[in-house]
């Protein structure tokens, strides 16, 4: 491609682009494929001989658009969004037209430094007690296997290079934490058998007490209570772990604190809404993901630690073909996690920021929950229908149970589950499901950027004539 062909298909695509983004709302939101379909329409092998742009941008709207799932679609209730937005991705194709890596210093310094700058306004904007430094992460999986890895390293006295040394390392985290924390327990070489499941109250939150005896009873047998992962919004429900309680037990312990706020921590830049980091200032790291609710990207997942000297002994290992001469005067982010190349992530979150201002980030976190709060309270109205757990933020889990139904009756989750799926072969919306105490649960989880007041009734009314389908008498499961 010469620079003005690359010009000429750069303002086209920029013009494709904004159709898209102002069109996405009429688009099928889940696509209807099977598995196969996209892979069978697409030749075996490469081509031997170029192709023309305009090939390849009509095979991309003719057999690939078909089969996206159209994540920035305002009826899009499912998981937690992953939200994008003008600026942000307008910043991506900068990064993109860089192509720096980031590994060090030397090798971007406006890349280092502004990232620097960015967390710390993260930090100053989710109000975090001072002594928390930002790194970004590429997700909230990675930062989860961090703190994991430092907790580890700090329990063990540095020892990660002796074979076993985690051995009588101990993580705790709630039964209703995210799945990440059980991979990055295996990755981190604790054993699965390390991991313990301490049980959730009545709205899905960890029970200190039972924590409490959990790390009494290991550490009296002999074991090393080494981490506790607490969740601040579960992705379940959004339940929120008591951090001061659960911060007590970890200063008793001398246990690491990672806090997993993954979802629900950009909410705390709303002031009537911070009181969900309450307790905080208890952890040596928390994680938060910019890309699901702060409208940057996928990928940029904001880690934040407190003591920079554990993870910089945990990750640090400088060949001899990276040492530069400003080492001693600067930060080299290669040596804050896993990886060694980098991307310019902090660009889009500049932009972002800069872009909406802190009260512009705000005003659509408050609007998604006011959404939300509104759909809950339809939900208890509804003689047919009930809330399965408290909706602090942006989810409300509910589900379909006729007047008259007991609660336990097995048949609701067969009803809910066709419930569930009726609503999302409309193509208007598309909501995903859990199971809370063993009950299967339909949430709708209220976070695209452009999603309004419609799209929100839109989906209620969608729900309440799928109800009116289901079968009267509920069949079997
Ligand atoms: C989404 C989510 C994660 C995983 O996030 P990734 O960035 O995709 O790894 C972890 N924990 C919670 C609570 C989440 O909601």
């Amino acid at each position: 491609m010469t620079p003005d062909e690359f010009r000429t298909h750069g303002h086209e695509l920029v013009d494709w682009m904004a159709d898209y983004l102002r069109d996405v709302g009429t688009r099928r939101i889940v696509p209807r494929v099977r598995p196969g379909d996209i892979r069978r329409a697409l030749p075996d092998g490469p081509p031997d001989e170029a192709e023309p742009f305009e090939r390849v941008m009509a095979d991309f709207e003719r057999l690939i658009l078909p089969g996206m799932t159209h994540w920035n679609h305002p009826g899009w209730f499912a998981y937690f969004a992953a939200n994008n937005s003008p600026p942000s991705i307008l910043a991506e194709m900068l990064t993109a037209t860089l192509g720096a890596q980031c590994m060090s210093w030397q090798t971007s310094p406006a890349a280092t430094e502004l990232e620097q700058v960015t967390m710390a306004w993260l930090a100053h904007m989710l109000d975090l007690p001072p002594g928390f430094t930002g790194v970004i992460q590429d997700t909230a999986s990675t930062a989860t296997l961090l703190a994991l890895l430092s907790a580890r390293e700090r329990a063990s006295g540095f020892a990660g290079e002796r074979l076993g040394a985690g051995q009588r390392l101990r993580v705790y985290a709630s039964a209703e934490a995210h799945s990440s924390v059980a991979k990055g327990v295996k990755l981190a070489g604790y054993g699965a058998e390390a991991l313990r499941q301490i049980p959730v109250d009545g709205r899905y939150a960890l029970r200190p007490e039972a924590l409490a005896q959990a790390m009494a009873r290991d550490a009296s047998a002999g074991l090393v209570p080494a981490c506790v992962v607490a969740a601040v919004g579960t992705t379940s429900s959004t339940a929120i772990d008591p951090l001061p309680a659960i911060g007590e037990l970890c200063r008793r312990h001398g246990a690491w604190l990672h806090v997993d706020a993954a979802w629900a921590g950009s909410a705390a830049i709303v002031p009537e809404l911070r009181h969900i980091l309450d307790g905080v200032e208890h952890a040596d790291s928390l994680v938060f993901n910019p890309h699901k609710w702060l409208l940057v990207n996928f990928d940029c997942s904001a880690y934040f630690v407190r003591d920079v000297d554990t993870l910089l002994r945990t990750f640090t290992i400088t060949p001899e073909f990276l040492r530069t001469a400003h080492d001693p005067d600067v930060v080299n982010f290669r040596d804050w996690g896993i990886q060694l190349g980098r991307r310019f992530r902090a660009l889009k979150l500049w932009f972002v920021i800069r872009s909406y201002g802190v009260e512009g980030l705000r005003a659509t976190v408050r609007r998604h929950v006011a959404l939300a709060r509104e759909f809950a309270g339809w939900v208890e109205a509804a003689p047919d229908f009930e809330l399965l757990a408290p909706a602090p933020l942006g989810l409300v889990c509910f589900r379909y149970r006729p007047a008259g139904t007991a609660p336990d009756d097995p048949a609701l989750d067969g009803l809910n589950r066709e419930l569930l799926a009726r609503v999302n072969a409309s193509g208007r919306v598309f909501l995903t499901h859990t199971v809370l105490g063993g009950r299967f649960t339909i949430r709708l989880a209220v976070g695209q950027r452009c999603t309004e007041r419609e799209h929100v009734e839109e989906a209620w009314r969608l729900v309440r004539e799928a109800a009116t389908q289901a079968p009267s008498e509920p069949a079997a499961p």
